[in-house]
């Protein structure tokens, strides 16, 4: 099963890729977590994508398929694997086209901008394993620690009230696109993102069986 993950910044697709990903036993890719692994090494390519994260911009196409092109190529994507973040431009899902990937689903869950406000501002995410948490609807057991792997909890920068209105902005400009370019291939599933994660789970699994 290839899947992508569509939606808004804090739409919840980290989160059902970490439970599809437990349920399907096919790894979940994160573009985001790949990048913000990147920036932690100071590597060149944390370095290039750092200016354009921080300001809520996206982070040009040549760079993301280059990094999506080397993990889609390891031992475990053979089986099949979940897009989370990717692609997020028409020239990126072209890019995946282009390089004989077939997607089986395309499963877009849909939030209000009013509700993703919210939501990212109370986000908070593992600094070692990039799990994520929210300081209302999903604390982690021990304030400030991750229940996967003990890691430290942290804000990112990019959740700050203006950068959230830019990834949207970012969002509704560039991605929202690919709704309609995944509706013309049948392979698109909507899903209404419920204030429950566990509800949203529910919908999303349906999503894939039917
Ligand atoms: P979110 O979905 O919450 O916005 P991500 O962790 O997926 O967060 O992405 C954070 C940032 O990383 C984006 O705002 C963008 O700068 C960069 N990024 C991640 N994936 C892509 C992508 N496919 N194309 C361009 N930039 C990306
Ligand atoms: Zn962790």
């Amino acid at each position: 099963m290839n899947l992508i993950l569509l939606g808004a910044p804090g739409a919840g697709k980290g989160t059902q890729a970490e439970v599809i990903c437990d349920h399907l036993g096919i790894p979940a890719i994160s573009t985001g977590n790949i990048i913000r692994e990147a920036l932690k090494n100071g590597t060149e390519l944390g370095k290039q994508a750092k200016s354009y994260m921080d300001e809520g911009k996206l982070v040009p196409d040549e760079v993301v398929i280059a990094i999506i092109k080397e993990r889609l190529a390891k031992d475990d994507c053979q089986k099949g694997f979940i897009l989370d973040g990717f692609p997020r431009t028409v020239p990126q899902a072209e890019a995946l086209d282009a390089m004989g990937i077939v997607i089986d689903r395309v499963i877009d869950i849909e939030v209000a901008d009013e509700a993703i406000q919210k939501r990212l501002s109370g986000r908070r995410v593992c600094e070692s394993c990039g799990a994520s948490y929210h300081v209302d609807y999903k604390p982690s057991k021990v304030e400030g620690v991750c229940d996967k792997c003990g890691g430290k909890t942290v804000q990112r920068r990019d959740d700050h009230p203006d950068t959230i209105k830019e990834r949207l902005h970012v969002y509704h400009e560039q991605t929202e696109p690919l709704k309609g370019y995944y509706e013309k291939t049948g392979k698109l599933k909507i899903v209404e993102g419920q204030e429950d994660v566990k509800d949203t789970t529910a919908l999303t699994l349906k999503a894939l069986e039917a």
